[in-house]
């Protein structure tokens, strides 16, 4: 059987983790790694705790992809009927078999938010995703010290943003939609406890949005919609991300997977999804999507088991079912989850010193969220998605 060519678009936790597990596999297969064009492959983990805060270089953020073919040159599209994609340069590839690993982008602020533009135009406004948009961020923090950095967002980049800015001697205010910043994505419970950890750090806003937002030649003023005016010299919008993907799923809703990461609109034609960019479907609930390092990596791998199984060079993986841990540092605590809490109908509280909290959906374990309870979120691992295995 002659050599098959394995397209991989996007060189970050999916795609990176895509090409190690093929290499491992010794399958004989050709690589070719497609990454944006422009732009070194980065880890996006170090965006904020190190470009931004000015203790990483943007080379030192990133990732190595050794012994694989890698064009920086963006894909526009995929023709998943010819098994082809195209290339800003104007080149087409084809591919036997092609993951789509492309991430995600940010959410930015709603343009019907007065002065939104402008703010962004003058530098003042700018979501904390990139590396381009870190060295924007550091270059502002090195300008004035403290400066007063105003966070529009509750999720976990926010809070660990807002604890690292604290912790390099800057002045932070929290604006958020929620009352409890990050309930919905991590469980009220564990939310309500950062709460607790960050109020007495800096001011909060809470259950309030931006209308209108004032830029003058040296600061900022955001307007939020109960009249408060808040200043700051820069503000930074984090309300998550949206999944990024070319031709033809350039809208905000990704990929549809099936179990095994196969894209569900292009059946047989051997097209993949992981990371940010895919939409996963858990038995008995609605679709979701997983931005964080470890599950994206962990969903390459699994991508690349299907496709090599797909092939007809290697066995199928089982079923792809979301356990991977994800943490982050804010105010000297450690917050550590494992799977997709979102997916959960019910908590329980299996410990409160150190919090532990299991999210049920039914009777099934499906994700762990804790503060200060890494060891044990780590124990309860194994017994994530039991039952789902036995019935599905
Ligand atoms: C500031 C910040 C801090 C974070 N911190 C953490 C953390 O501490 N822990 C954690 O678990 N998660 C963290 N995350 C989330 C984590 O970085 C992402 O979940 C993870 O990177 C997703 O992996 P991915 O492979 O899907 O996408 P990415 O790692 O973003 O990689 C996608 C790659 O595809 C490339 N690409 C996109 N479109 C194209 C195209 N058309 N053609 C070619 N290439 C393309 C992109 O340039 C990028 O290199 C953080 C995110 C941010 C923004």
């Amino acid at each position: 059987m002659s050599t098959r060519t394995v397209g991989i678009i996007g060189a970050g936790a999916a795609g990176t983790s895509a090409v190690k597990t093929l290499h491992t596999s010794e399958a004989d297969v050709e690589i070719d790694l497609l990454a944006r064009s422009g732009e070194r492959p980065y880890n996006r983990t170090l965006v904020n705790k190190g470009v931004a805060l000015g203790l990483l270089e943007p080379d030192q953020a990133a990732l190595s992809v050794t012994d694989t073919r890698t064009s920086t040159d963006t894909v526009r599209s995929v023709n998943p009927q010819t098994r082809e994609v195209h290339l800003a340069s104007g080149k087409t590839r084809a591919y036997d078999a092609l993951v789509i690993a492309t991430g995600s982008r940010p959410r930015t602020l709603d343009e019907t938010i007065i002065g939104r533009d402008q703010a962004v135009s003058a530098g003042q406004l700018t979501t904390l995703h990139s590396i381009a948009d870190a060295v924007r961020v550091r270059n502002l923090l090195a300008g004035t010290h403290p400066t007063r950095v105003l966070i529009l967002g509750g999720g976990l980049v926010a809070s660990e943003t807002a604890s690292l800015l604290i912790e390099a001697g800057h002045d932070v205010a929290l604006i958020a939609r929620s009352l409890v910043p990050g309930a919905t994505a991590i469980g009220e419970h564990v939310a309500r406890r950062l709460l607790d950890l960050s109020q007495p750090q800096h001011a909060t806003y809470l259950g309030r949005q931006p209308r209108a937002i004032r830029t003058h030649a040296d600061r900022i003023t955001i307007i939020l919609d109960d009249g408060t005016h808040v200043e700051g010299d820069l503000a930074i919008v984090a309300h998550g991300t949206l999944a990024a993907a070319p031709a033809p799923w350039t809208g905000p809703e990704g990929i549809p997977v099936d179990g095994h990461l196969r894209a569900l609109h292009a059946p047989r034609q051997r097209i993949y999804a992981a990371g940010g960019v895919a939409v996963h479907h858990y038995p008995g609930h609605s679709s979701y999507r997983i931005d964080h390092w470890e599950d994206s990596s962990a969903q390459g791998n699994h991508a690349a088991r299907t496709l090599l199984h797909d092939l007809a060079l290697a066995d199928e993986p089982c079923r792809y079912l979301p356990a991977s841990r994800f943490s982050a540092r804010i105010h000297g605590h450690t917050f550590t989850g494992a799977g997709h809490p979102a997916l959960g109908s019910t908590t329980r509280v299996v410990s409160t010193d150190p919090l532990l909290i299991v999210h049920h959906l039914g009777d099934i374990p499906v994700a762990l969220t804790g503060i200060d309870s890494t060891r044990l979120v780590q124990d309860w691992i194994p017994h994530l998605h039991q039952q789902a295995i036995l019935r599905y």
